[in-house]
Formats: structure tokens, C-alpha cells, sequence
């Protein structure tokens, strides 16, 4: 009885410590706020009714257990309900969406296909009142400076254009509305499209769809050129080529012998262009064009990139993947760190044991593959494993 009641009080003051250290840390931001010029009514409407999430907490602490591929990416993104919704909303938007074309140079099924794969179409915004979410982030240590500012221009853009700040929902990590923007992507490149002079993102389409073309020109879009393409590689193509950081001219692949997935060799102009391998040499691969970067400048995921990609083609009318992804089990970061442990020992010169396979992993892997006679495309692939554990134990005993 007594232990409990301890740990009950030891729990229950624990909690009212947090709800106090939250309370201070909003008086803080309150203080900042009418520093920046933030009016009374404003801070009445938002900080003054300030929860602190749980949920955002748990979410922003949680560690994955496997490592994503790009397999499970991938089908759950771009999937026939999402093509299919894509090309009747780009139907129903088409007049608009030509007008943003010739305005900002993207076309209309990327914007589309931002739109698709950010919040289903505006069908899942998310569910967090979007001041709490930035309140309860700014006053965890983690990323306080970030999200102090995120939430200071939130007020600000909040006070421009007089949104309403009730029906201000988004994710737990504070992105809003249709295109799902953080606070200073909506302050900086948020424009009116529907010509009510407020930018609202949360509810009208027409300013989401804009802003996406708006944002998407500020950061360097290339009007005529696509996003990248899916292509086929000649035997004995040499990996360490490959990764999109690495940019060539297309014309230097070509004399490679890289060609379309369709077998025609690629174009012999000069547009930089890097080999994009997401799932290893049997899977899909990819040629990235500039605007491949840019895509992931809204958003820097190379699976991101790709899913925009492709999800924009087929809006437009394009085929899916002619590739079919290779049949590999998940990943779990246990085994990536025994696998980095084995190849540390067997003096593959891998520097972190962190579960996480990054470029010095790649390249360990790669130098492994080469030595066992394996294909050395830098994946963990089955038969990467296999022969790693048969040598590992080999040389112990
Ligand atoms: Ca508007």
C-alpha cells in the first residue's frame, strides 16, 4: 500500500512539474511574442489557450524498430486510389492549373501529386490543433530554437491573414493545411490563389495549389524538363556511380550504355543527372534530373522525390513501374548493427555502429560485395548476410 502510494505522489507531482515548466515556458514565448510585435488579440486566440500534446511528445521521442524501404514507401503511396483521385482532381482543376503552368513553369500533375501524397487531397490534414503542436515542440529541448521560431512566424501569419485560429489543424510536427507547409515555408512562398486576399491553406485549394507551383518556382524549378524517369542499367555497371549526388550529363550515361526502362538509350544532351538506386540492383532504378533536388527541397527524402515522380506521371497518363521490387524481408536495426559490427571486424572500415545504413555503410557493404564476387551495389541484401555471417564465423573459429 505504502509503495504505491509513493509512486503514485512521485508520479502525480512529476506531471504538475511538467504542467508548471509548460506554463513558464509559454509565459517565455509570450513574452517573445509581443517583443516581435505580435498583437493582445492575437496571443488571446493562440498562446493564451495553449495545450501541451502528449501525443506530439511520444511522437517526436519514438524510435523506429526496422528500417523503412522503399518498397513499403512506395505502394503505400502511390497506389490506384491515389492515381485515380489524382487524375479526376486534375481534370476538375485543369483551367487553374494551366495558369499556374504558365505563371511558375510546373506542371499541373506535380502539383497534384504534392497535394496527393502531402494530405491525400486535403483528405487527411491532420488532426492536432496546429498551435498546440508548435507550443508543445518550442517548450520540448529537442529542437526548442526551431520550433520557437516556427511558432512566432505562426502568429505572424495567423495575424495577417486573419485565420481563424480554431480551425487550424495539422500534423503533430506543426505542417499545415492542403500541401502540409511549416510555418516559414507559409510565411515565405504562401500566395493567394483564389483571389480573396488571404492566404489560407488550411481551406481553400486554390491558394494550396498556387503556393505548391509559387513555392516550387522560388527554389529553382526547371520549366520543360521532367523529374527523372525510370531506367535500365548495362551488366557490369559500376555502382560507386551511382547515388544522386553524383551529377553527370545525361550524355555520359548514355555512352555507359544506360538506358530508358523500355531499352532506348537516354537522351545525348547535357543535363545533370545522377543514377538514384532506392532498392538495391534487382529493384526499380531511377535517372534524376534537377528537379529531382528541388522536389526534395520541399522535402528531403530521395523516396519522397520519387513518389512525387511517378505519382505525377501517372496523373498525367504514364505507366507505372515497369520494374518489379525484389522480394527481401524487413530490416530490422538490430541486425543492421550486427552487420556493421562484422564488417567493422572483418576490417571494412565501418566507423558507427548505429543501425543505420548511410553512406560509409554502403560503401563497406559495396567493397564486401566486390571481394565475395557479389553484385557491389552497397545493399543489404540477403545473400549479404548469408555470406557475411558464413565468413564472420568462419574467422572465429
Ligand atoms: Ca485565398
Amino acid at each position: 500500500m505504502r509503495r504505491v502510494s509513493i509512486a503514485t505522489i512521485l508520479l502525480f507531482s512529476t506531471s504538475l512539474f511538467a504542467q508548471e515548466d509548460f506554463s513558464q515556458c509559454v509565459a517565455q514565448l509570450t513574452e517573445k511574442a509581443k517583443i516581435q510585435g505580435i498583437a493582445q488579440s492575437t496571443i488571446n486566440q493562440t498562446l493564451a489557450k495553449a495545450q501541451q500534446r502528449k501525443r506530439v511528445i511520444n511522437l517526436d521521442r519514438s524510435q523506429p524498430e526496422f528500417l523503412s524501404t522503399f518498397e513499403d514507401y512506395y505502394s503505400k503511396r502511390v497506389n490506384t486510389w491515389r492515381i485515380e483521385k489524382g487524375q479526376a482532381l486534375y481534370a476538375k482543376h485543369r483551367i487553374f492549373l494551366d495558369e499556374l503552368t504558365k505563371q511558375y513553369g510546373v506542371p499541373g500533375q506535380y502539383l497534384i501529386a504534392f497535394w496527393g501524397l502531402e494530405t491525400n487531397y486535403g483528405g487527411y490534414k491532420g488532426k492536432i490543433p496546429t498551435i498546440d503542436a508548435l507550443t508543445t515542440l518550442a517548450c520540448e529541448p529537442r529542437r526548442k530554437t526551431f520550433f520557437t521560431n516556427e511558432l512566432m512566424t505562426m502568429l505572424e501569419v495567423i495575424e495577417s491573414n486573419e485565420l481563424d485560429v480554431q480551425t487550424l489543424l495539422g500534423s503533430w510536427a506543426g505542417a499545415m493545411g492542403h500541401t502540409q507547409f511549416m510555418p516559414s515555408t507559409y510565411k515565405g512562398y504562401a500566395i493567394d490563389g483564389d483571389g480573396d486576399n488571404k492566404v489560407d491553406l488550411f481551406h481553400s485549394e486554390k491558394d494550396a495549389l498556387a503556393s505548391a507551383a509559387h513555392f516550387l518556382h522560388q527554389l529553382g524549378w526547371q520549366a520543360g524538363f521532367r523529374w527523372g524517369r525510370e531506367i535500365s542499367l548495362p551488366d557490369g555497371f559500376d555502382y560507386a556511380l551511382a547515388g544522386r549526388k553524383l551529377t553527370k550529363p545525361l550524355s555520359f550515361w548514355r555512352q555507359l550504355g544506360v538506358t530508358s526502362v523500355y531499352g532506348q538509350p537516354v537522351a545525348d544532351i547535357d543535363l545533370d543527372s545522377s543514377v538514384v538506386i532506392p532498392s538495391g540492383y534487382q529493384g526499380p532504378i531511377f535517372m534524376a534530373y534537377p528537379n529531382f533536388h528541388i522536389i526534395m527541397r520541399w522535402n528531403n527524402s530521395q523516396s519522397y522525390a520519387i513518389a512525387v515522380g511517378k505519382l505525377a506521371d501517372q496523373i498525367a497518363g504514364a505507366p507505372g513501374l515497369v520494374t518489379q521490387f525484389p522480394d527481401a524481408p524487413p530490416i530490422s536495426i538490430t541486425q543492421v548493427e550486427k552487420l556493421q559490427r562484422q564488417l567493422q571486424v572483418l576490417g571494412y572500415g565501418v566507423k558507427h555502429i548505429d543501425g543505420i545504413i548511410g553512406s560509409g555503410t554502403r560503401t563497406a557493404i559495396r567493397a564486401f560485395q566486390q571481394d565475395n564476387g557479389l553484385v557491389a551495389d552497397g545493399f543489404a541484401h540477403p545473400e549479404v548476410f548469408e555470406a557475411l555471417n558464413a565468413i564472420y564465423q568462419k574467422q572465429k573459429s
